[in-house]
């Protein structure tokens, strides 16, 4: 950035506008809100078209998790905001009254979004959709890893939102360390856990709040109660056609029964077959991002004895950024596939004897993002619930909850701090600000010294 951007300078002058009060306002707000969803309408082609160049990701899928999603955000959000903004009546007590009680929201001040590479335009607007409904500024730094999404939304999307008080950042690790060196209000984070470990650290050093969105491996724990054809179809829909398995709450491993296994395999083949026929590498299907997420998920694949257990799939084209989707059953639990998140094509089954085994080897492990049970036991699905601890849990399914604004996306423990989506969002960039208004009318005197044996006796 050093050349082209100063950071500092930048963060000064969000300042100045945000002191000037202009992104107070609902009207304001709501104005930025609309500028979002306008830019994701008339640049809806070249927004598919650079995801595209970035991850082959099939039109279809950007319309619907990149575009159609946040511009339902931006609806959403539009009709809830005077809602959201206004104060909260609370309860007060005999010690204050005469009384009342407020909870008011007000903005931070100057956000810093730093966006990650797999949903390019989701993971960058999404939060940046809650700063601005809470009366922010921001800058937002999309991820370098995709790079012509990148430059799309630095190009384009300061037409539609107010350009003084969003600014959009090109840059990788030196333009996100210099800005990490300021002073911000607040910092939200979409990405892995090592670089989350650096946000946080920089955070540190001014008191900056911040919210990490991460990752980890997310467990699918399959009992023999269900009908594992179904289970198998919405297991593989989870997986692949999610950005070929590039998302932060696709499945990773699945846990079955061992009963169920044999027939698990056989349908998540028979899905694929038909989602991508004989050759998926022909279908439309999103591709790695790079070579270095390349080489890692080869490198994954290609340890030996995981490699041995490849029952579908394992081919790989490095020409093409390709790898098969790829079903690898029972890896020794310390090879690299099942230590580290796959975040890629490869999805592993590991047979287990019953749920209270998944339970523990999911408890042995950092708390997932999100954790998915297939099960018609009621007792299994509370179980699970209630004895281990994740993001979220879904039952019966994969990554829908993601599309339920009303319910706080997020992870515990490793896999993040901090949750949004909805009023999620506009809460995380808001103060909630304690107001008590008291009146004049009654005044206790007991408060005030002298503190008398009398006064003590009441
Ligand atoms: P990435 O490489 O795009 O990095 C994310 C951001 O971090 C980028 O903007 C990048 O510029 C910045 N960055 C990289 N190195 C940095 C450094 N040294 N200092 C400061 N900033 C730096 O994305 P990624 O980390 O490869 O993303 C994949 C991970 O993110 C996975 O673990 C995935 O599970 C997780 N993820 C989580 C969510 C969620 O919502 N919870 C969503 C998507 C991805």
């Amino acid at each position: 950035m050093g050349k082209e951007v100063d950071a500092a300078s930048v963060v000064e002058e969000l300042r100045t506008v945000f002191a000037s009060g202009k992104t107070r306002s609902s009207k304001w707000r709501i104005e930025q809100l609309k500028g979002i969803s306008r830019f994701l309408t008339e640049m809806e082609k070249e927004i598919c078209e650079a995801v595209r160049e970035d991850l082959r990701k099939p039109f279809f899928e950007s319309f619907t998790a990149e575009i159609a999603t946040v511009k339902r955000s931006c609806a959403e959000t539009i009709k809830a905001l005077p809602k959201w903004m206004k104060p909260e009546k609370v309860g007060t007590n005999l010690l204050v009254k005469p009384a009342s009680a407020e909870i008011l929201p007000e903005p931070l001040g100057v956000c810093l979004i730093i966006g990650p590479w797999n949903y390019p335009v989701f993971l960058t607007l999404e939060p940046l959709i809650g700063a601005l409904s809470a009366g922010n500024c921001a800058v937002v730094k999309p991820s370098e890893v995709a790079p012509h999404t990148s430059a799309l939304i630095t190009r384009c999307l300061p037409k539609y939102v107010d350009p003084d008080a969003v600014k959009v950042i090109e840059g990788g690790v030196s333009e996100t360390t210099e800005l990490l060196a300021q002073k911000w209000d607040k910092i939200f984070y979409t990405g892995n856990g090592r670089v989350a470990r650096i946000v946080m650290a920089a955070a540190a050093k001014h008191l900056t709040p911040v919210t990490l969105e991460l990752g980890g491996k997310s467990p699918v724990i399959v009992d023999s109660t269900v009908d594992i054809e179904a289970v198998a179809k919405r297991i593989a829909w989870g997986k692949w056609p999610s950005n070929n398995g590039q998302a932060c709450v696709a499945p990773d491993y699945v846990l079955a029964e061992e009963c169920a296994v044999p027939k698990l395999i056989t349908s998540l083949k028979a899905n694929l077959k038909s989602f991508y026929g004989e050759n998926p590498q022909k279908a439309e299907i999103s591709r790695v991002i790079n070579h270095v997420h390349y080489n890692r998920l080869t490198g994954m694949l290609q340890d030996n004895e995981t490699l041995d257990k490849v029952v579908h799939g394992g081919e790989t084209d490095e020409n093409d950024l390709y790898i098969a989707p790829t079903i690898v059953l029972d890896p020794p639990e310390e090879s690299p596939i099942m230590q580290e998140e796959i975040f890629g094509p490869l999805l592993v089954v590991m047979t287990i004897k019953g749920v209270d085994q998944a339970i523990k080897f999911v408890n042995s492990r950092p708390k997932p993002l999100a954790l998915y049970v297939f099960s018609n036991n009621k007792a299994v699905q509370n179980q699970v619930i209630q004895e281990t601890s994740s993001g979220a849990v879904v039952v019966n399914d994969t990554i829908l909850h993601v599309a339920v604004s009303s319910l706080p996306f997020g992870g515990v423990g490793e896999s993040g701090m901090g949750a949004y989506h909805g009023p999620h969002s506009f809460n995380i960039f808001s103060h909630k600000k304690a107001i008590l208004h008291r009146s004049f009318k009654a005044d206790n005197g007991i408060r005030y010294p002298p503190y008398t044996t009398k006064k003590q006796k009441l």
